[in-house]
């Protein structure tokens, strides 16, 4: 199978609520408006799956045959560089979003790693690695296939810049890398003004974890607007305020030969997942027409 760039929203979309679908209608309701990836939100869930075994399944049966690739976002309440008691908590959230995940057939469970908190950065980032490997080794022992996302994260307290991100992959076994791009343009006060410095993270992730992980990256992608202490609030893609600009990725997308999978996290997630495929397709066509040319 060629792989392709998929797009889909963070969660069920409003409309579809409206509609009065449920979470398993999702995948048929994606496929009609030509999505193929839908990012499940378990980001409430504590120390068990708060989806029913037989539920996630059918979920999963529906994408699998709209082709819809899944993921999962989850809990939010994960903190691996805490006291220990938070770290075992943690831990215990990650093994049942990983659950959750495996029921569903998905592919990755994204999640936010930490906070520093009074730690150095380096003390904290190793705290959340340990952690990691001991999440991973359990789940191996489990039979949980699907993979660890630690995210790049947008502000200024929590472990994520992509340099962290990069280390966490290079050292814990299962992982899979996602890249926030909103996240990372405010972490670094609008860093992304021009295609060269999306570039610039494309060709470090490609020197640092080779070109197949570069082309696999599972992303998020969202305008964003920022204080000095990093993301503040997600925007609409057609939000002119704020950065950054899809088209960018979209270039580097096509520079280095990508297939990601682009989850949108815009406040109308499957509208916005919508125009970001057709900002890709329409590129790629104007570039085969020059190269034709
Ligand atoms: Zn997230």
């Amino acid at each position: 199978m060629v792989e392709h760039t998929r797009f889909g929203p963070a969660g069920v979309p409003p409309m579809f609520r409206l509609l009065g679908a449920s979470t398993v209608d999702t995948p048929r309701l994606l496929c009609e408006e030509g999505l193929d990836a839908f990012e499940y939100q378990a980001v409430r869930w504590g120390p068990k799956p708060q989806i029913k075994e037989t539920d996630a399944r059918r979920l999963g049966e529906e994408a699998k045959k709209n082709d819809v690739k899944l993921s999962m976002h989850g809990s939010y309440f994960i903190n691996l560089a805490g006291k220990p008691e938070v770290v075992d908590a943690s831990k215990r959230r990650l093994i049942a979003c990983a659950t959750g995940a495996e029921w569903l057939g998905a592919g990755v469970m994204v999640f936010h790693t930490g906070f520093y908190g009074l730690f150095e950065k380096d003390y904290a980032l190793k705290s959340c690695i340990v952690a990691l490997k001991e999440v991973s080794a359990e789940m191996k022992s489990l039979g949980l296939e699907v993979k660890l996302g630690p995210e790049t994260m947008g502000r200024r307290s929590q472990v994520g810049s992509l340099d962290e991100i990069i280390t966490i992959n290079r050292e814990v076994e299962g992982t899979q890398l996602v890249v926030d791009w909103g996240h990372l343009h405010a972490l670094h006060q609008g860093a992304f003004k021009a295609v060269e410095d999306m570039r610039e993270v494309a060709e470090k992730i490609e020197r640092e974890l080779g070109i197949q992980v570069l082309r696999s990256m599972h992303c998020h992608f969202s305008k964003i607007e920022f204080t000095s202490q990093g993301e503040k609030k997600h925007h609409p893609l057609d939000d002119q305020r704020f950065g950054p600009d899809f088209c960018l990725l979209a270039e580097v997308i096509l520079d280095f030969g990508m297939h990601p999978t682009v989850i949108c996290e815009t406040p109308i997630l499957d509208v916005d997942a919508r125009k970001m495929k057709e900002i890709l397709q329409q590129m790629q066509r104007q570039r085969q027409i020059q190269s034709q040319g």
